[in-house]
Protein backbone atom coordinates (compact mmCIF):
# COMPACT_ATOMS: atom_id res chain seq x y z
CA UNK A 1 0.00 0.00 0.00
CA UNK A 2 1.52 2.97 -0.99
CA UNK A 3 1.55 6.14 1.38
CA UNK A 4 -0.32 9.09 0.45
CA UNK A 5 2.20 11.49 0.20
CA UNK A 6 4.47 9.28 -2.39
CA UNK A 7 4.44 10.25 -6.05
CA UNK A 8 1.70 8.58 -7.67
CA UNK A 9 0.79 10.16 -10.70
CA UNK A 10 3.17 11.87 -13.37
CA UNK A 11 1.64 13.94 -16.52
CA UNK A 12 3.53 15.38 -19.30
CA UNK A 13 3.07 18.40 -21.49
CA UNK A 14 4.55 19.79 -24.32
CA UNK A 15 4.47 23.47 -25.20
CA UNK A 16 5.81 25.50 -28.14
CA UNK A 17 7.26 29.06 -26.70
CA UNK A 18 7.74 31.85 -29.57
CA UNK A 19 10.17 34.97 -29.25
CA UNK A 20 8.59 38.04 -28.20
CA UNK A 21 11.57 39.84 -29.49
CA UNK A 22 12.03 37.89 -32.99
CA UNK A 23 15.22 35.47 -33.58
CA UNK A 24 18.16 35.99 -31.17
CA UNK A 25 21.43 35.30 -32.40
CA UNK A 26 24.30 33.08 -30.84
CA UNK A 27 28.10 32.33 -32.01
CA UNK A 28 28.69 30.42 -34.80
CA UNK A 29 25.37 31.18 -36.41
CA UNK A 30 23.16 29.33 -33.99
CA UNK A 31 19.71 30.71 -33.80
CA UNK A 32 17.03 30.57 -31.67
CA UNK A 33 13.34 31.89 -32.67
CA UNK A 34 10.89 29.54 -30.39
CA UNK A 35 11.44 27.36 -27.61
CA UNK A 36 10.57 23.74 -27.54
CA UNK A 37 9.60 23.45 -23.68
CA UNK A 38 8.37 20.24 -21.92
CA UNK A 39 6.15 20.71 -18.74
CA UNK A 40 6.00 18.13 -15.94
CA UNK A 41 3.21 17.70 -13.44
CA UNK A 42 3.93 15.55 -10.61
CA UNK A 43 0.54 14.58 -8.26
CA UNK A 44 1.07 13.12 -4.56
CA UNK A 45 -1.27 10.23 -3.29
CA UNK A 46 -3.16 12.80 -0.95
CA UNK A 47 -4.03 15.08 -4.29
CA UNK A 48 -0.86 17.85 -4.12
CA UNK A 49 0.58 19.11 -7.43
CA UNK A 50 3.84 19.84 -8.18
CA UNK A 51 5.44 21.74 -11.37
CA UNK A 52 8.84 21.64 -13.49
CA UNK A 53 9.49 22.63 -16.79
CA UNK A 54 12.51 21.89 -19.20
CA UNK A 55 12.86 24.03 -22.34
CA UNK A 56 15.61 23.82 -24.89
CA UNK A 57 16.10 27.44 -26.09
CA UNK A 58 17.67 26.15 -29.04
CA UNK A 59 19.24 22.17 -29.86
CA UNK A 60 22.24 23.39 -31.22
CA UNK A 61 23.32 25.31 -27.52
CA UNK A 62 23.16 22.94 -24.83
CA UNK A 63 22.53 19.36 -24.35
CA UNK A 64 18.61 18.97 -25.01
CA UNK A 65 16.28 17.93 -27.42
CA UNK A 66 12.31 18.25 -26.67
CA UNK A 67 11.66 15.11 -28.18
CA UNK A 68 14.12 13.42 -26.20
CA UNK A 69 13.44 15.34 -23.08
CA UNK A 70 10.26 13.47 -23.36
CA UNK A 71 10.75 10.01 -24.46
CA UNK A 72 13.13 9.71 -21.69
CA UNK A 73 10.57 11.03 -19.07
CA UNK A 74 8.56 8.04 -19.29
CA UNK A 75 11.49 5.85 -17.72
CA UNK A 76 12.09 8.60 -15.75
CA UNK A 77 8.58 9.26 -14.47
CA UNK A 78 7.86 5.44 -13.72
CA UNK A 79 11.35 5.45 -11.88
CA UNK A 80 9.83 7.89 -8.93
CA UNK A 81 6.15 6.60 -9.06
CA UNK A 82 6.15 5.65 -4.95
CA UNK A 83 8.80 7.96 -4.34
CA UNK A 84 8.66 10.52 -1.33
CA UNK A 85 9.00 14.16 -3.67
CA UNK A 86 10.11 15.52 -0.25
CA UNK A 87 13.37 13.60 0.15
CA UNK A 88 14.50 14.97 -3.31
CA UNK A 89 18.51 13.75 -2.95
CA UNK A 90 16.61 10.32 -3.04
CA UNK A 91 14.42 11.12 -6.12
CA UNK A 92 17.49 11.94 -7.67
CA UNK A 93 19.19 8.96 -6.98
CA UNK A 94 16.14 6.87 -8.02
CA UNK A 95 16.06 8.90 -11.58
CA UNK A 96 20.41 8.10 -12.09
CA UNK A 97 19.59 4.73 -11.24
CA UNK A 98 17.20 4.42 -13.67
CA UNK A 99 19.28 6.35 -16.89
CA UNK A 100 22.46 7.37 -16.98
CA UNK A 101 22.75 11.35 -18.25
CA UNK A 102 20.11 13.29 -19.36
CA UNK A 103 20.16 16.16 -16.75
CA UNK A 104 18.00 18.27 -18.38
CA UNK A 105 15.16 16.03 -18.38
CA UNK A 106 15.77 14.86 -14.78
CA UNK A 107 15.56 18.90 -14.19
CA UNK A 108 11.65 18.89 -14.85
CA UNK A 109 10.86 16.25 -12.49
CA UNK A 110 13.19 17.38 -9.90
CA UNK A 111 11.75 20.91 -9.94
CA UNK A 112 8.41 19.85 -9.65
CA UNK A 113 9.13 17.69 -6.73
CA UNK A 114 10.55 20.87 -4.67
CA UNK A 115 7.80 23.00 -5.10
CA UNK A 116 5.38 19.65 -4.09
CA UNK A 117 8.12 19.53 -1.10
CA UNK A 118 7.19 23.52 -0.58
CA UNK A 119 3.63 23.03 -0.67
CA UNK A 120 3.40 20.41 1.53
CA UNK A 121 5.22 22.51 4.09
CA UNK A 122 4.21 25.68 3.27
CA UNK A 123 7.19 26.99 2.58
CA UNK A 124 8.81 28.94 -0.15
CA UNK A 125 11.64 27.33 -1.86
CA UNK A 126 14.08 30.07 -1.21
CA UNK A 127 13.47 28.84 2.48
CA UNK A 128 13.98 25.31 1.81
CA UNK A 129 17.02 26.06 -0.07
CA UNK A 130 18.87 28.08 3.08
CA UNK A 131 16.63 31.08 4.09
CA UNK A 132 15.28 34.03 1.63
CA UNK A 133 17.98 36.68 1.58
CA UNK A 134 16.72 38.87 -0.86
CA UNK A 135 13.22 39.64 -2.01
CA UNK A 136 14.03 41.09 -5.25
CA UNK A 137 17.46 40.89 -7.69
CA UNK A 138 18.81 42.91 -10.21
CA UNK A 139 18.64 41.29 -13.40
CA UNK A 140 20.64 41.05 -16.83
CA UNK A 141 19.32 40.68 -19.98
CA UNK A 142 20.73 39.74 -23.45
CA UNK A 143 21.98 41.22 -26.94
CA UNK A 144 22.09 38.68 -29.73
CA UNK A 145 24.92 38.47 -32.05
CA UNK A 146 24.00 41.29 -34.86
CA UNK A 147 26.27 44.45 -36.45
CA UNK A 148 27.61 46.73 -34.40
CA UNK A 149 25.42 49.81 -35.07
CA UNK A 150 22.52 47.35 -33.98
CA UNK A 151 23.77 46.02 -31.18
CA UNK A 152 24.62 49.17 -30.03
CA UNK A 153 20.74 50.08 -30.41
CA UNK A 154 19.72 47.30 -28.85
CA UNK A 155 22.18 48.10 -25.86
CA UNK A 156 20.81 51.47 -25.68
CA UNK A 157 17.28 49.82 -25.33
CA UNK A 158 18.08 47.53 -23.06
CA UNK A 159 19.43 50.85 -20.48
CA UNK A 160 16.25 52.66 -21.44
CA UNK A 161 14.16 49.51 -20.02
CA UNK A 162 15.84 49.71 -16.78
CA UNK A 163 18.77 46.97 -17.27
CA UNK A 164 22.00 47.72 -15.49
CA UNK A 165 23.56 44.33 -16.73
CA UNK A 166 23.61 43.34 -20.42
CA UNK A 167 25.32 40.47 -21.57
CA UNK A 168 26.19 40.61 -25.59
CA UNK A 169 26.63 38.30 -27.68
CA UNK A 170 29.79 37.66 -30.06
CA UNK A 171 31.42 34.82 -32.30
CA UNK A 172 30.80 35.93 -35.92
CA UNK A 173 33.35 36.67 -38.36
CA UNK A 174 36.97 37.58 -37.64
CA UNK A 175 37.92 38.81 -34.46
CA UNK A 176 38.05 42.27 -35.55
CA UNK A 177 34.19 42.05 -36.24
CA UNK A 178 33.00 41.21 -32.51
CA UNK A 179 36.07 43.40 -31.09
CA UNK A 180 34.02 46.39 -33.00
CA UNK A 181 31.05 44.71 -31.66
CA UNK A 182 32.22 45.21 -28.02
CA UNK A 183 33.32 48.60 -28.27
CA UNK A 184 30.09 49.57 -29.99
CA UNK A 185 28.06 47.81 -26.91
CA UNK A 186 30.44 49.04 -24.49
CA UNK A 187 30.53 52.76 -25.64
CA UNK A 188 26.03 52.51 -25.42
CA UNK A 189 25.97 50.83 -21.88
CA UNK A 190 28.31 53.49 -19.92
CA UNK A 191 27.12 53.74 -16.47
CA UNK A 192 25.93 50.52 -16.50
CA UNK A 193 26.91 47.92 -13.71
CA UNK A 194 27.68 45.05 -15.79
CA UNK A 195 28.63 44.42 -19.26
CA UNK A 196 29.61 40.90 -20.18
CA UNK A 197 30.55 39.23 -23.51
CA UNK A 198 29.34 35.76 -24.32
CA UNK A 199 31.36 33.77 -26.94
CA UNK A 200 29.61 30.56 -26.10
CA UNK A 201 32.54 28.86 -26.25
CA UNK A 202 33.04 29.97 -30.23
CA UNK A 203 36.11 31.42 -30.37
CA UNK A 204 39.33 29.22 -31.38
CA UNK A 205 42.15 29.83 -28.77
CA UNK A 206 44.26 32.22 -31.06
CA UNK A 207 40.81 34.41 -31.93
CA UNK A 208 39.76 34.84 -28.15
CA UNK A 209 43.67 35.79 -27.22
CA UNK A 210 43.51 38.58 -29.75
CA UNK A 211 39.73 39.95 -28.87
CA UNK A 212 40.72 39.73 -24.94
CA UNK A 213 43.67 41.60 -26.09
CA UNK A 214 42.01 44.06 -27.76
CA UNK A 215 39.51 44.42 -25.15
CA UNK A 216 41.93 44.38 -22.00
CA UNK A 217 41.16 48.37 -20.86
CA UNK A 218 37.35 47.76 -21.35
CA UNK A 219 35.50 47.10 -17.88
CA UNK A 220 33.61 43.98 -19.70
CA UNK A 221 33.25 40.23 -18.54
CA UNK A 222 34.34 37.54 -20.47
CA UNK A 223 31.89 34.93 -20.90
CA UNK A 224 32.96 30.92 -22.09
CA UNK A 225 35.24 32.16 -24.28
CA UNK A 226 36.16 28.77 -26.04
CA UNK A 227 34.78 25.20 -25.37
CA UNK A 228 36.66 23.68 -23.57
CA UNK A 229 38.32 24.28 -20.23
CA UNK A 230 41.72 24.16 -20.79
CA UNK A 231 41.79 26.67 -23.35
CA UNK A 232 39.87 29.17 -21.53
CA UNK A 233 42.29 28.93 -18.86
CA UNK A 234 44.98 29.77 -20.97
CA UNK A 235 43.41 32.49 -22.16
CA UNK A 236 42.60 33.98 -19.09
CA UNK A 237 46.01 33.81 -18.40
CA UNK A 238 46.95 36.61 -20.30
CA UNK A 239 43.96 38.68 -19.61
CA UNK A 240 43.22 40.74 -17.43
CA UNK A 241 39.40 40.95 -17.68
CA UNK A 242 37.09 37.99 -14.99
CA UNK A 243 35.88 35.28 -17.00
CA UNK A 244 32.74 34.05 -16.67
CA UNK A 245 31.63 30.09 -17.49
CA UNK A 246 28.53 28.54 -18.02
CA UNK A 247 28.17 25.54 -20.96
CA UNK A 248 31.05 23.92 -19.40
CA UNK A 249 30.04 23.80 -15.70
CA UNK A 250 27.41 20.51 -15.34
CA UNK A 251 28.33 20.24 -12.03
CA UNK A 252 30.11 20.17 -8.89
CA UNK A 253 33.44 18.13 -10.10
CA UNK A 254 33.01 20.73 -13.09
CA UNK A 255 33.15 23.19 -10.99
CA UNK A 256 36.55 22.12 -9.32
CA UNK A 257 38.19 21.43 -12.54
CA UNK A 258 37.83 24.88 -13.88
CA UNK A 259 38.57 26.49 -10.76
CA UNK A 260 41.84 24.59 -10.37
CA UNK A 261 42.99 25.30 -13.83
CA UNK A 262 42.42 28.80 -13.32
CA UNK A 263 39.64 29.13 -15.88
CA UNK A 264 37.34 30.94 -14.17
CA UNK A 265 36.39 34.23 -11.93
CA UNK A 266 32.84 33.58 -11.40
CA UNK A 267 29.72 30.96 -12.56
CA UNK A 268 26.87 30.63 -14.45
CA UNK A 269 24.76 27.79 -13.04
CA UNK A 270 22.28 26.58 -15.71
CA UNK A 271 19.52 24.27 -14.26
CA UNK A 272 18.96 22.10 -17.06
CA UNK A 273 22.91 21.83 -17.87
CA UNK A 274 23.19 20.76 -13.97
CA UNK A 275 19.89 18.64 -13.84
CA UNK A 276 17.85 20.38 -11.77
CA UNK A 277 17.36 22.08 -8.35
CA UNK A 278 19.18 19.12 -6.56
CA UNK A 279 22.28 19.43 -7.92
CA UNK A 280 22.56 23.33 -8.39
CA UNK A 281 22.25 24.23 -4.72
CA UNK A 282 25.27 21.81 -4.76
CA UNK A 283 27.07 23.51 -7.50
CA UNK A 284 25.77 26.74 -5.65
CA UNK A 285 27.10 25.64 -2.68
CA UNK A 286 30.28 25.13 -3.69
CA UNK A 287 30.39 27.97 -5.70
CA UNK A 288 29.79 30.05 -2.41
CA UNK A 289 32.40 28.17 -0.47
CA UNK A 290 35.28 28.86 -2.94
CA UNK A 291 34.25 32.91 -3.00
CA UNK A 292 33.17 32.66 -6.76
CA UNK A 293 30.08 35.15 -7.98
CA UNK A 294 27.65 33.08 -9.59
CA UNK A 295 24.01 33.81 -11.44
CA UNK A 296 21.62 30.43 -11.25
CA UNK A 297 19.45 30.34 -14.03
CA UNK A 298 18.63 28.23 -17.33
CA UNK A 299 19.18 29.14 -21.22
CA UNK A 300 15.32 28.79 -22.06
CA UNK A 301 12.59 28.41 -20.30
CA UNK A 302 8.88 29.98 -19.31
CA UNK A 303 7.34 30.81 -16.06
CA UNK A 304 8.41 28.03 -14.10
CA UNK A 305 11.83 27.73 -14.87
CA UNK A 306 12.04 31.12 -13.85
CA UNK A 307 10.42 31.19 -10.48
CA UNK A 308 12.72 28.10 -10.22
CA UNK A 309 16.19 30.24 -10.71
CA UNK A 310 14.88 33.41 -8.51
CA UNK A 311 14.32 31.22 -5.67
CA UNK A 312 17.92 30.05 -6.51
CA UNK A 313 19.11 33.41 -6.54
CA UNK A 314 17.27 34.89 -3.54
CA UNK A 315 18.60 32.36 -0.84
CA UNK A 316 21.85 32.40 -1.96
CA UNK A 317 24.36 35.22 0.06
CA UNK A 318 23.54 38.45 -2.04
CA UNK A 319 27.90 39.44 -2.08
CA UNK A 320 28.21 36.90 -4.51
CA UNK A 321 25.14 37.40 -6.92
CA UNK A 322 26.03 38.53 -10.09
CA UNK A 323 22.72 39.04 -11.13
CA UNK A 324 19.18 37.27 -12.22
CA UNK A 325 18.10 35.95 -15.43
CA UNK A 326 14.32 35.25 -16.35
CA UNK A 327 14.46 33.24 -19.34
CA UNK A 328 10.48 33.71 -19.37
CA UNK A 329 11.08 37.51 -20.51
CA UNK A 330 12.27 36.04 -23.91
CA UNK A 331 8.77 34.39 -25.02
CA UNK A 332 5.80 35.34 -25.34
CA UNK A 333 3.67 32.90 -23.76
CA UNK A 334 2.27 32.85 -20.07
CA UNK A 335 1.78 29.70 -18.64
CA UNK A 336 1.57 30.55 -14.76
CA UNK A 337 0.16 33.72 -12.54
CA UNK A 338 2.46 35.25 -9.79
CA UNK A 339 5.19 34.49 -12.06
CA UNK A 340 8.56 37.10 -11.25
CA UNK A 341 8.86 39.72 -13.93
CA UNK A 342 11.24 41.90 -14.92
CA UNK A 343 9.99 45.45 -14.15
CA UNK A 344 12.89 48.39 -14.25
CA UNK A 345 15.62 45.96 -14.59
CA UNK A 346 14.31 43.84 -11.48
CA UNK A 347 12.04 40.89 -10.32
CA UNK A 348 10.61 39.78 -7.26
CA UNK A 349 10.47 36.61 -5.66
CA UNK A 350 7.17 34.75 -5.33
CA UNK A 351 5.44 34.79 -2.22
CA UNK A 352 3.34 31.72 -2.16
CA UNK A 353 4.83 28.57 -0.75
CA UNK A 354 6.61 26.16 -3.55
CA UNK A 355 7.80 27.61 -6.27
CA UNK A 356 4.80 30.25 -5.67
CA UNK A 357 2.81 29.97 -8.83
CA UNK A 358 -0.32 29.08 -9.95
CA UNK A 359 0.06 27.10 -13.24
CA UNK A 360 -2.66 27.26 -15.87
CA UNK A 361 -3.21 24.14 -17.65
CA UNK A 362 -5.19 24.96 -19.93
CA UNK A 363 -2.13 27.37 -21.44
CA UNK A 364 0.01 23.92 -21.42
CA UNK A 365 -1.54 22.56 -24.73
CA UNK A 366 -1.26 18.72 -25.25
CA UNK A 367 -0.55 16.33 -22.94
CA UNK A 368 2.22 13.49 -24.27
CA UNK A 369 2.17 11.47 -21.14
CA UNK A 370 0.85 10.14 -18.17
CA UNK A 371 2.28 7.56 -16.25
CA UNK A 372 0.32 6.17 -13.02
MG1 LIG B 1 26.63 32.13 -21.52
Amino acid sequence: MMATDTIRRVDVFSVLYHHAGGPFALSGGRSSNEQDATIVRVETGDGLVGWGEQCVFTPSFLPGYGPSTRAVLEPLARAVLGADPHAVELVHARMDAAIRGYAYAKSALDIACWDLHGKATGLRLSDLLGGTRQEQIELYTGVGVAAPEEMRERCADALAAGFRQVQVKVGSGRPDDDVERIRACVDALAGADRVIVDANGYWPQADAVRVVAAVDELDVYIEQPCATVAECARVRRRSRRPFILDEVLTGVREIVEAHVAGALDAVRLKLSNVGGITPTRRARDLAVALGLPLTIEDAGGGDIVSAASMHLACSTDPKLVLGGYLPSEMVVERIAAGAPAASNGMARLPTAPGLGIAVDESALGDRVLRIE
